[in-house]
């Protein structure tokens, strides 16, 4: 093998370069981007960014890319067509051949018909929207939030760390219902007000109000929330357009096989991969930090020597903070869970989720010693009576 080409220069894309060079690989190897930035971490933009200083989020080698790891990096290079029998992808004129091929291009947030026309109406998924939601929030705008999913729900808690008024639309009853279940989604939206944001439920917005700044978000009822800021937290999408043409097969992400090969040749790793988990029986794509760490890792591994490729098993985790608190969840939201420690509307507590005899899955608040355990715990596959004792066992520990 001697050349090897990753697509897009994210953390997945990051993590992927590195663990080439780390497993021996000495050919050429080219990162293509489409910001004009070096990777950088995602996580910070909807926390600390927001109500600390604004320095660019940093993640660890992005710096000495080319120096220290020989890597051609084009940044600002969109690709736009890949040709997966001959081997090319294209971006911004160039033809750029490979061996191996690595997509990481992530995910772009969804928005609202509409939004692009006002000052004022942003989405949250990179840096330069997040220096233009902080600019925002420096002059004191009085933040709505459409979506109170976790970036959403983060961004509302950095608006009322600094002081301004801040409202969550949600038009499902209960927030976070597909991601925690409803009674944990009711007991997580209750941080909202009890830190004094408006978070409004089974609502419908039907547009924004505004010349050319935003002034509000019309609901369904006809009444408009004001706002001199609308972050839009309503998901994200793969990013697979330019892929259109390849033969690559795409649905909701790129689709791979257990060991994440899309075709001879081409691995995918992060936001846009979806593949067949092996040992949940689910057909997953996730959009969490630790995936995309760990996934193109294995994705490159796995390019690099296809004959010895395996399977990626691989517990979701995922973390989120709001108004100091940290929610964790690991393995897979089955059903509405059982808690096992504390009380919903306690500041800290354990619930567990059980699909048949297992436990496949754990959501904390404020529990950040015991996540990883239950991750273990998930991960060779224990009995529901396993999550139990070990709840136990912890809740004496914690005596
Ligand atoms: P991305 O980080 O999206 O990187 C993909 C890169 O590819 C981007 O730079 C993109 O511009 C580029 N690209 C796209 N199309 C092309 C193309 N055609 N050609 C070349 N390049 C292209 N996860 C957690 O677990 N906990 C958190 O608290 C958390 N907080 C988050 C907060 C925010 C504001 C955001 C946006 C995400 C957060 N996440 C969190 C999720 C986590 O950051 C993502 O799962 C992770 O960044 C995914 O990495 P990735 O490399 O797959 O995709």
């Amino acid at each position: 093998m001697e050349r090897v080409v990753v697509a897009g220069a994210g953390l997945a894309g990051l993590r992927a370069v590195q663990a080439a060079r780390k497993a021996g690989f000495a050919g050429r190897l080219t990162l293509v981007g489409a910001e004009p930035h070096l990777p950088y971490d995602r996580p910070p933009l909807s926390k600390e960014f927001l109500t600390g200083p604004p320095l660019t989020p940093t993640l660890g080698g992005a710096q000495g890319l080319a120096e220290d790891l020989g890597v051609e990096v084009l940044l600002g290079t969109p690709a736009s067509a890949l040709d997966t029998e001959a081997r090319v992808l294209s971006a911004e004129g160039r033809e750029v051949p490979y061996d191996a091929l690595v997509i990481a291009t992530g995910a772009l947030a969804r928005t609202l018909p509409g939004a692009a026309h006002l000052r004022g109406v942003h989405t949250l998924r990179t840096l330069d929207d997040a220096r233009a939601v902080r600019a925002r929030l420096d002059a004191g705008a009085r933040t709505v939030v459409v979506g109170a999913g976790f970036i959403g729900s983060e961004l509302a808690s950095a608006a009322r760390a600094r002081g301004l008024d801040a409202t969550v639309l949600e038009s499902l009853p209960t927030p976070l219902t597909r991601a925690v279940g409803a009674t944990a989604g009711a007991a997580l939206g209750a941080l909202h007000a009890r830190h004094g944001t408006d978070l409004c439920c089974a609502v419908t917005v039907t547009g924004l109000e505004g010349e050319t700044d935003v002034t509000g978000v019309r609901l369904s009822d006809g009444s408009v929330v004001a706002a001199d800021l609308v972050v839009v937290g309503i998901g994200a999408t793969p990013a697979t357009g330019w892929l259109a043409g390849s033969g690559l097969r795409v649905d909701d992400g790129v689709v791979c096989d257990a060991t994440l090969a899309g075709a001879p040749g081409v691995w995918a790793a992060g936001d846009v991969a979806r593949w067949p988990h092996p040992d949940l029986g689910v057909s997953m794509r996730l959009e969490h930090w630790t995936n995309a760490s760990e996934q193109a890792g294995h994705a490159m591994r796995n390019a690099l020597d296809p004959g010895a490729a395996q399977p990626y098993r691989h517990v979701p985790y995922f973390w989120s903070d709001w108004y100091g608190d940290r929610i964790q969840f690991v393995g897979v939201p089955h059903g509405e869970p059982a808690l096992v420690a504390g009380a919903w509307d306690e500041p800290c507590f354990v619930a567990l989720y059980r699909r048949d005899a297992r436990v496949v899955g754990a959501l904390t608040l404020n529990r950040r010693a015991d996540i990883m355990k239950y991750r273990a715990l998930i991960a060779r596959g224990a009995s529901w009576q396993d999550g139990l004792d070990l709840a136990e066992r912890r809740r004496v520990q914690a005596v």
